[in-house]
C-alpha cells in the first residue's frame, strides 16, 4: 500500500461529511473515495459525485466479481468501494479517506492492516438527539429509530484506532488532520516515500 489509507466512520448526526470536506479542502494531497450505493439519490446528489448511483442488480455482480475491496448493508442499502478506484490512487502513490460505516472499517481494517481507522462521536447523546431532530418534521418514532440506529453504530467505536469527539468543527478538523499527517510520518510510509534515503542509512560506513 505505497500511499496512507485512511477509513473515517461515524453515526448520523455526528457531523462527519462536514468534517471530512472541510479537512478535504485543507489537504491537497488527500482523495475520497465516491462510493457505490444502491440507494436514490438525495435531492441534490448527484451521479459520480457523492456517489455512483446503481441498481441492486450491478451492485451484486460487481460485489461477486470481485469489484469491492470492502461492501457493507446499511439501513436496507448497500454501499461499496471500487477496488480499481483505490487500486490507481495507490498506483499514483496517493493518500485516501474512505467514508465507510463500521462493517467496511472492519474489512478495510483486515485487507490493509496499517490502514488507519477513525471514529466520529457527536458532542454528546442529547446533541444527537437534537440534531437528528432538527433533520425535517420526523415522527417520534422515527427518531427513536435512528437514535438507536446511531447507538448501535457507536458501540463499534473500540474497533477504531483514533477517536474524534466533534464538539467544535474546526477543532475536529484540526484533530483529523493531525491524524492524518501522523499516518503520513509513520515509518512505513516514510521509507516508502524516500527510499534512497534509507537504503542509505542502511549501508555500512
Ligand atoms: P448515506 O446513505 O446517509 O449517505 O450513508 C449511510 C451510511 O453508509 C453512512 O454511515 C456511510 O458512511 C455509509 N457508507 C457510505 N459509503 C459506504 C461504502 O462504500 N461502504 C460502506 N461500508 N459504508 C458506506
Amino acid at each position: 500500500m505505497p500511499g496512507t489509507l485512511i477509513t473515517v466512520t461515524a453515526p448520523s448526526g455526528a457531523g462527519k461529511t462536514t468534517l471530512v470536506h472541510e479537512l478535504l479542502r485543507r489537504d491537497a494531497n488527500l482523495r475520497l473515495s465516491v462510493s457505490y450505493t444502491t440507494r436514490a439519490p438525495r435531492e441534490g446528489e448527484k451521479d459520480g459525485r457523492e456517489y455512483h448511483f446503481i441498481e441492486t442488480g450491478r451492485f451484486l455482480e460487481m460485489r461477486d466479481t470481485g469489484g469491492f475491496v470492502e461492501w457493507a448493508e446499511v439501513h436496507g442499502n448497500y454501499y461499496g468501494t471500487s477496488r480499481d478506484w483505490l487500486t490507481e490512487q495507490f498506483g499514483k502513490g496517493l493518500d485516501t479517506l474512505l467514508e465507510i460505516d463500521w462493517q467496511g472499517a472492519r474489512q478495510v481494517r483486515e485487507a490493509f492492516p496499517e490502514s488507519v481507522g477513525v471514529f466520529v462521536l457527536p458532542p454528546s447523546l442529547s446533541e444527537l438527539e437534537n440534531r437528528l431532530r432538527k433533520r425535517g418534521t420526523d415522527s417520534e418514532e422515527t427518531i427513536a429509530r435512528r437514535l438507536q440506529a446511531a447507538l448501535g453504530e457507536m458501540r463499534h467505536v473500540q474497533e477504531f484506532a483514533y477517536v474524534i469527539i466533534n464538539n467544535c468543527l474546526p477543532d475536529a478538523v484540526t484533530e483529523l488532520a493531525t491524524i492524518v499527517q501522523a499516518a503520513r510520518l509513520r515509518y512505513a510510509n516514510q521509507h516508502k516515500r524516500h527510499p534512497h534515503y534509507f537504503s542509505f542509512l542502511a549501508q555500512d560506513c
